[in-house]
């Protein structure tokens, strides 16, 4: 089996590639070639952690395995390690032997920002320029950086609840050669042709007043039951894409208009459908997108699946005997 220690995936995998990895799952996913395993999520009782298992298979991409891990709250205050930990395993689905073990933590911000990614690719209007980020946290960073390689963005706009937090992404958004105007959230909406919105939130910030008609939204926080970073009302005021209908129901951002009875499951429309040409996407210029992007394991296996094959060819995977 091979390992990829968490300390060398960054100069391995790009932007680019887990781009290309999460597009092809997301496909795979719509056309029934692939789907996630029920979630685990437990409080362990022990450092207040969080932790489970997202896994599943992909038979076009033959990708089998889970990513194992979760939240440790006390990590960076107690120890100066991450909060955030996990760690991928890859099967070989033809015999069940172990394939590979992977670092995961770097690979989950880089498979969040390349599903965002990969909705304005397919649902953004084509003359997006101006890009509202809604949230300034940890991820928001690589949010931007995947964003901005989809539409010729010319300008980026910012609220976040902690506004402290803003230079430091006007700082990302300077090394991308972007000039940032830090506003508030109804500006914000007035200036935006894309959004998104990146926060631990439990009660919405955007509203569908703030949005203008044409606007495409990833809203990439909402991956628990309870939270919330937008309104029902323009949830359902939009043509809603997801990565699982399942979650996106349950745990996504459609959660809570789902529970309002403001729109059906059935109005909630898979990304990999756009994808595959099943599904038309965005159809007018004044129709307003939204990517309720919640986060399956099909994601995570598929940039470490990309990563081993890339660490190999490069000599920078470990082989171990197991
Ligand atoms: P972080 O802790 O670094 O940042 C949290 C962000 O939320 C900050 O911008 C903070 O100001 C904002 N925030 C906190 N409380 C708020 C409130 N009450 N109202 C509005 N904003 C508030 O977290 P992160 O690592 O950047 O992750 C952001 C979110 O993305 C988390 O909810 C995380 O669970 C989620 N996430 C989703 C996926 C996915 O696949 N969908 C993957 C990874 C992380």
């Amino acid at each position: 089996m091979w390992i990829v220690p968490e300390a060398a995936i960054a100069d391995l995998i790009s932007a680019e590639a887990s781009f290309e990895a999460v597009e092809a799952v997301f496909a795979a996913m719509a056309r029934k070639d692939a789907y996630n395993f029920p979630v685990i999520r437990e409080a362990i009782g022990h450092e207040d952690a969080l932790y489970g298992f997202k896994g599943g298979f992909d038979r076009s991409g033959m990708a089998l395995g889970l990513k194992a891990g979760g939240y440790w709250p006390h990590n960076l205050e107690r120890r100066n390690l991450i909060n955030h930990q996990s760690t991928v395993f890859l099967f070989d689905p033809d015999t069940g032997k172990m394939a590979a073990m992977v670092g995961g933590n770097l690979l989950t911000a880089l498979r969040t920002a390349a599903a965002s990614s990969v909705s304005i690719k397919h649902l953004a209007r084509e003359d997006a320029r101006v890009l509202g980020m809604v949230g300034a946290g940890h991820q928001s960073h690589f949010q931007l950086r995947a964003a901005v390689k989809q539409r010729r963005f010319e300008k980026v706009v910012g609220w976040n609840y902690h506004p402290d937090m803003l230079p430091k992404l006007a700082e990302t958004a300077a090394e991308l050669g972007l000039p940032f105007e830090a506003v508030s959230l109804p500006e914000l909406g007035a200036q935006a042709d894309v959004i998104i919105t990146i926060t631990s939130a439990f009660s919405p910030s955007l509203t569908h007043e703030h949005v203008r008609p044409g606007t495409h939204l990833a809203c990439m926080g909402t991956d628990t039951k309870g939270k919330q970073e937008v309104d029902a009302a323009l949830v359902a005021g939009a043509t809603v894409f997801t990565d699982e209908i399942a979650q996106s129901i349950s745990i996504g951002e459609a959660q809570h208009a789902i529970a309002e009875g403001l729109i059906a499951e059935s109005a909630i429309n898979q990304i990999g459908a756009v994808i595959n040409g099943a599904h038309p996407g965005r159809t007018s210029a004044d129709e307003i997108t939204l990517f309720d992007g919640t986060g399956v394991g099909l994601q995570d296996l598929a940039v470490a699946q990309s990563v081993v094959d890339i660490a190999v060819r490069k000599g920078a995977a470990i082989q171990v005997d197991f």
